[in-house]
């Protein structure tokens, strides 16, 4: 199966993540693939890179939405379809869902253009589940500063108002596919949020 984990930033997916690739391997006693999105591979993290590091470049916001669906197309290709065509479980920080939310609602492209993206470099493929972390408003912005302190992107120059636009996006788009979403409370610690995760599996798992 290929699940995705989605949300605003620091709402610790990178962690929850690992632990769910973790848990996945014990139960399923084969190997996970746990990966990233823009990244991935090496196409994926050159597009990363053009997108993240730095400010050099203004991208226009269709330029961001191309560069991120290019990384995609890559990651897509070269990763996530193989692993789930050999049986693996794939587990992805971020997927179209965050394309849909930061490029389409908030960055001003339509869910079509975006959908439509998705469509030409990755044929529209979908996560079975995905899942989306929430916190109170402001508590993941504090948590993702005090992560990032000391190295930051160009994307922290966005205002509040802007992570609150992201985040509404994120639950009007589990409301709209409840059956491929499951929206969870990221505010617990994390080996709590963790066994809701697991919890939230249950129907997949052998
Ligand atoms: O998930 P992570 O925090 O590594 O994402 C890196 C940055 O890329 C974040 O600041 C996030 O807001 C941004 N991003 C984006 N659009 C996407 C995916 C990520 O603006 N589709």
């Amino acid at each position: 199966y290929f699940i995705s984990l989605e949300g605003g930033e620091g709402v610790g997916k990178s962690t929850q993540i690992r632990l769910l690739a973790a848990a996945l391997e014990e139960k399923l006693q084969k190997s996970v693939i746990a990966t990233r999105e823009p990244g991935g591979c090496s196409g994926g993290d050159a597009i990363r890179h053009l997108l993240l590091e730095g400010d050099l470049h203004r991208w226009t916001n269709a330029t961001e939405a191309l560069l991120f669906a290019a990384a995609r197309a890559e990651h897509v290709a070269r990763v996530i379809k193989p692993a789930l065509k050999e049986g693996k479980w794939v587990v992805c920080d971020r997927f179209i869902d965050s394309s849909l939310a930061y490029q389409g609602d908030t960055g001003g492209l339509t869910q079509g253009d975006i959908r439509c993206l998705h469509r030409i470099g990755s044929q529209g493929i979908l996560p079975d589940r995905t899942f989306l972390l929430t916190l109170p408003e402001g508590e993941g912005i504090r948590r993702a500063q005090e992560r990032d302190k000391n190295k930051g992107n160009r994307f922290e120059q966005r205002t509040i108002d802007y992570h609150k636009k992201v985040n509404d996006s994120f639950l009007q788009l589990a409301a709209k596919e409840p059956e491929r979403f499951r929206v969870i409370d990221a505010s617990g610690n994390p080996e709590e949020v963790h066994r809701h995760l697991l919890d939230a599996l249950d129907d997949l798992l052998p």
